[in-house]
């Protein structure tokens, strides 16, 4: 069990998954979001199949000629080959780089800036849909704001991360309703103020809340800009959702990290009470989760550092990544405990950091295993 020299790289032979990533110079952040991303069955199966190269769509305008999925089907292949201790993502961090500049040098970032970024290149570099037709945006209903959407955007990412919301904005002064209905590939939800529970982010999250001043709605009866209501709700969720938790706030003078804890059951979330209307396809929806990876973030704003735990989809092992450094992951509430021969002198970490969690990845549960 000793660590990587070249020799033993050829000859390694381990679980297919079960891989670090090299940190290229504090790029923690973009491995964290890695190794969830990977062990996200649906989309890690889809590239280990090389599917994406039937569907590389090198002339999308909003995309970025299908190099950007290209250089993540080749991350994942390595990772999950079973050659490897570790993998040195440079070519992918540089395409990123390349195609958004933010992410050019060597600082520290936020792994969901990251994450949002590849969910949406990955998208748009393999959109099935080649000629986005032009559909005039009205009040929709649900299920026609769904087949707008899937109109002109249609992908793995599309099948696997989206889901729908409903925003509702009423005008405080004619009391004049818009509903719109908008597709999400994560959410992005607000701290407990008190603490502890993922579903009270959700309530949060779905709270009616005043629009600031500087964020008006134009209301179309008043003829001018008013501070509306709004109300999110979530209408259907994704096979895997993905949920970020607002650690970092911004404001124009300070920057802070808030170090709440969010604890929650890590399988069988159930989030049928938040869901206005079950789905958007003719089958039972999605509204049961168990937990499949996570991403940590501890420490400061600039000092911080990003690891995260994940559940191998072919052996159930839960594994925690850190950087180039991969350990088993002791999971009382989910795994019976197993006792690995040899593993890189056997470390074992406890899932107690999931309290310091700022990225969820939960995949759904097949309707028929709910009862
Ligand atoms: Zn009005």
């Amino acid at each position: 069990c000793r660590r990587n020299s070249a020799e033993e790289q050829d000859s390694y032979r381990g679980q297919p998954g079960v891989c670090g990533l090299t940190n290229l110079g504090n790029t923690c952040f973009m491995n964290s979001a890695l190794q969830c991303l990977s062990n996200t069955p649906p989309l890690t199966e889809y590239f280990l199949r090389s599917s994406y190269l039937d569907e590389l769509n090198f002339t999308n305008p909003l995309g970025m000629k299908g190099e950007i999925a290209e250089a993540y089907a080749d991350v994942i292949k390595q990772m999950w080959s079973g050659r490897h201790y570790s993998v040195v993502p440079r070519v992918f961090k540089t395409k990123v780089g390349h195609f958004a500049s933010q992410f050019l040098g060597y600082q520290q970032h936020d792994s969901q800036e990251l994450l949002s970024f590849l969910l949406d290149g990955l998208h748009e570099d393999l959109n099935r849909v080649k000629n986005k037709e032009y559909i005039e945006l009205r009040d929709e209903v649900a299920e026609e704001a769904w087949r707008n959407h899937r109109r002109r955007n249609d992908s793995v990412i599309v099948d696997t991360f989206h889901g729908l919301f409903k925003s509702t904005l009423v005008c405080p002064e004619c009391l004049k309703v818009s509903v719109t209905f908008d597709p999400f590939c994560y959410l992005s939800v607000p701290l407990p103020v008190s603490k502890e529970r993922v579903m009270e982010c959700i309530e949060l999250f779905t709270t009616v809340e005043t629009l600031e001043e500087e964020n008006p709605w134009y209301c179309p009866v008043c003829k001018k800009h008013q501070l509306a209501t709004k109300k999110l709700d979530l209408w259907s969720l994704p096979e895997v959702l993905i949920i970020h938790l607002k650690r970092f706030s911004y404001t124009k003078f300070t920057r802070e990290k808030l170090d709440t804890i969010v604890d929650f059951p890590l399988r069988d979330l159930d989030f049928s009470d938040f869901l206005l209307r079950k789905g958007v396809s003719p089958e039972e929806p999605p509204s049961r989760y168990d937990l499949i990876a996570v991403s940590n973030h501890y420490g400061g704003l600039r000092d911080g550092h990003y690891t995260s735990y994940a559940q191998n989809k072919d052996n159930g092992q839960w594994y925690y990544f850190d950087d180039s450094k991969v350990t088993y992951a002791s999971q009382d509430q989910i795994v019976v405990s197993i006792t690995p021969p040899c593993f890189r002198g056997q470390e074992v970490t406890s899932l107690r950091d999931l309290l310091n969690w700022d990225l969820g990845c939960f995949l759904s549960k097949p309707v028929l295993n709910w009862f």
